[in-house]
């Protein structure tokens, strides 16, 4: 296993540098996500685009925010440690 062939050595390389990344997550900022949900009445969509979120549930239009926001926001915030950022390419 010490002889690594040309063409696998510079994958591996990219490897560790993605090891890396990944445990220095504030190094990317989020800018767009768009997620099905399976929500208790049925399916829904959560997108996050240029700053703002958005649901296709009722309750998202009357108080513009839900549950289902809620959750994906944690899951984004919380675990990956990332940045929900402003879209600057406008
Ligand atoms: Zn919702």
């Amino acid at each position: 296993m010490s002889h690594e062939s040309g063409s696998e050595a510079p994958v591996l390389a990219k490897q560790r540098k993605a090891a890396r990344y990944s445990r220095e997550q504030d190094r990317f900022e989020v800018f767009s996500v768009r997620a099905t949900m399976q929500a208790e009445h049925g399916a829904r969509v959560v997108e996050f685009d240029g700053g703002s979120w958005s649901c296709t549930c009722d309750f998202f239009r009357h108080h513009a925010t839900c549950s289902h926001v809620m959750a994906l926001e944690s899951i984004l915030l919380d675990q990956a440690k990332m940045r929900l950022a402003q879209r600057v390419d406008t």
